[in-house]
């Protein structure tokens, strides 16, 4: 309950505050969709230019930096978010993008297979099985609901019905049970179908009366779909990007070409994505609307496992530079069963979002090795794994299925006088999801005393001072006395010098650090009569709470120079 709470916390002040909103709130929201208030744009914005800056603008490419196999140039691309039809037949998303989904009969609720899971629920020689798409606890109190409802019993008989999580070695329908911890081993084992001993009419769905009315499982493509031009035809039929990486892979000869960049280097985007997930859940984390940040780094077939391991660790190391704590996340390498076919190798980078049972984890970014194979189906066209090689896939003509561009995109060293096709490891994070982990992380509640000395609760948003939507905030002590001008004149200096800055006159001191606690401010600065005589301020650190004088001449000074922390 107390990780409910905490969750429910953090949404709850994001809208508060104005982090962020759900969608077309005014006529009831759109499931799926989020706005970004004006504390919730500048904390993204603030993620973006992190990655940004790491990626692009501060990356030395004339020296190679620490674990890096050699020095590399990295560069940026904006790309279209429709783009050619073709690109997503022959990426394998116009037929491989899709989710298994199961519809109620009776309800016509729709869930998406691998979240529907539960348990067994005997009585009276009356043998269901009771289905949520719920988590952990909330799922269990719902079976538990759903089955006293069934048989037809009060609360305090639950104990007369007995609860089990049946076939699968341990696991529930087709999913892990509420209880054990994720595992790789336990995802992969709990998408397997369920047997014909655990047939599908015992299935009590979720909001149904009766057993029994789930379809079979089928597949969705999640790919939003649209129409360029006046006519819906199928020739004119169009796709919103489900990823960004697709604009790099296409441009690849156009980066080389133009921008003298040599292997290996890499290319960054920061864009919109739009997947029509089943079920978006869980506030921003698996949305149908959101933003990526994803790189693909072309290099040499045989450095392309060195460069794996480095852009692994080095991604692992931007989350923890950044304020996550190393107990929140984890570096999971994928099993060899769960490798898409192109790929040599991939980790997820992995958080312990709040919403999740302890010891769970959700993805907050996966670094995959990706062969050859984006650049190879671009040219030759789709491409398919055949005895452990990736040859182009075949239609029943016997013809290609979907040819690529027929265009060259291997590269020729200058240096070596060799020719290949580049090898891609690629980053793939999620802007929002990066977004939701800091703000989680961020979140913590304390009692401090106000000026009275009485105990106080506070929340406080202990963001790293790179993310933090405001820098510092002004507070003259009392509204006379020229401390408002002096005020002014600070404020002013501080926008001047393009640090993100609040003013703030309003309220008893004490009340006006809690808010600006609350949207994790990291100094605040107070003009008192001290200001008028010695010429100095105080600056309040939001996590130590020392404060100290500092003249009022070196302060813009004294700010940027924390803010480089
Ligand atoms: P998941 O398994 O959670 O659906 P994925 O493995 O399909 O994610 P990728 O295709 O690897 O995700 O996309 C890269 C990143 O984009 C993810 O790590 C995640 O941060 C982000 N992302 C993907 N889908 C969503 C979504 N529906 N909402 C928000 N972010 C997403």
């Amino acid at each position: 309950m107390a990780v409910e709470n905490r969750m429910d916390k953090i949404v709850a002040l994001a809208k508060r505050r104005g982090f962020i909103f759900q969608s077309s709130e005014i006529y009831g929201g759109l499931n799926g969709f989020w706005d970004y208030g004006p504390l919730g744009v500048e904390l993204k914005r603030n993620v973006r230019q992190a990655w940004w800056s790491d990626m692009i603008t501060e990356h030395d490419e004339i020296t190679a930096p620490a674990g890096a196999p050699t020095s590399f140039d990295m560069v940026g691309v904006e790309t279209s978010i429709i783009m050619h039809p073709q690109v997503w037949k022959v990426s394998g998303h116009y037929d491989l993008f899709a989710d298994k989904l199961v519809d109620c009969r009776e309800t016509k609720a729709r869930y998406r297979f691998d979240h529907v899971r539960g348990r067994w629920a005997s009585y009276g020689g009356n043998r269901i099985f009771v289905a949520t798409d719920k988590d952990a606890e909330e799922g269990i109190a719902f079976v538990e609901q759903r089955a006293l409802k069934f048989f037809g019993l009060k609360k305090d008989k639950l104990a007369a019905i007995e609860f089990g999580t049946g076939a699968h070695g341990g696991l529930s329908f087709n999913g892990p049970p509420f209880t054990a911890p994720y595992t790789p081993a336990a995802a992969i084992e709990g998408l397997r179908p369920i047997t014909d001993a655990d047939s599908f009419d015992s299935v009590l769905a979720p909001e149904a009366t009766k057993p029994g009315t789930l379809t079979d499982p089928r597949d969705f493509n999640l790919m939003f779909q649209t129409y360029t031009g006046a006519l819906q035809s199928d020739e004119n039929k169009a796709f919103l990007r489900p990823e960004t990486a697709q604009g790099m892979f296409v441009n690849f000869k156009n980066v080389c070409d133009s921008s003298r960049v040599k292997v290996p280097f890499g290319v960054a985007q920061i864009g919109k994505s739009f997947r029509n997930e089943i079920t978006p859940r869980n506030f921003t984390f698996r949305s149908r609307e959101f933003e990526q940040m994803e790189m693909e780094f072309f290099c040499h077939p045989g450095q392309s496992l060195a460069w794996y391991q480095y852009w692994r660790d080095r991604r692992y190391s931007w989350y923890i530079k950044h304020g996550i704590s190393k107990d929140n996340l984890i570096l999971r390498e994928h099993a060899k069963e769960e490798l898409a076919h192109y790929s040599v190798g991939t980790a997820d980078l992995e958080y312990a979002f709040p919403f999740l049972d302890a010891g769970s984890y959700g993805e907050l970014e996966g670094v995959a090795h990706r062969g050859d194979f984006d650049l190879r189906s671009h040219s030759e066209g789709k491409l398919c794994k055949q005895d452990g090689n990736l040859v182009v896939e075949l239609g029943a003509d016997g013809k290609p299925k979907y040819l690529g561009s027929g265009k060259d995109l291997s590269y020729f060293d200058d240096e070596s006088r060799e020719r290949f096709v580049p090898h891609v490891i690629e980053p793939a994070a999620g802007c929002d999801r990066a977004t939701l982990a800091f703000l989680c992380e961020a979140f913590h509640e304390d009692k401090q005393p106000d000026e009275k000395g009485v105990m106080q609760e506070r929340l406080v948003l202990k963001l790293h001072p790179k993310l933090a939507p405001v820098k510092v905030a002004i507070f003259p002590l009392i509204k006379k006395d020229g401390l408002p001008e002096k005020a002014a004149e600070i404020y002013r200096a501080f926008k001047q010098a393009g640090i993100a800055v609040q003013y703030d006159q309003q309220g008893a001191i004490g009340r006006r650090y809690r808010r600006m606690d609350e949207i994790g401010t990291p100094y605040c600065i107070t003009i008192d009569g001290e200001t008028n005589t010695a010429g100095t301020v105080t600056v309040r650190d939001r996590d130590t709470l020392e404060q100290i004088r500092v003249p009022v001449t070196e302060l813009v000074a004294h700010v940027q120079e924390k803010l480089k922390g």
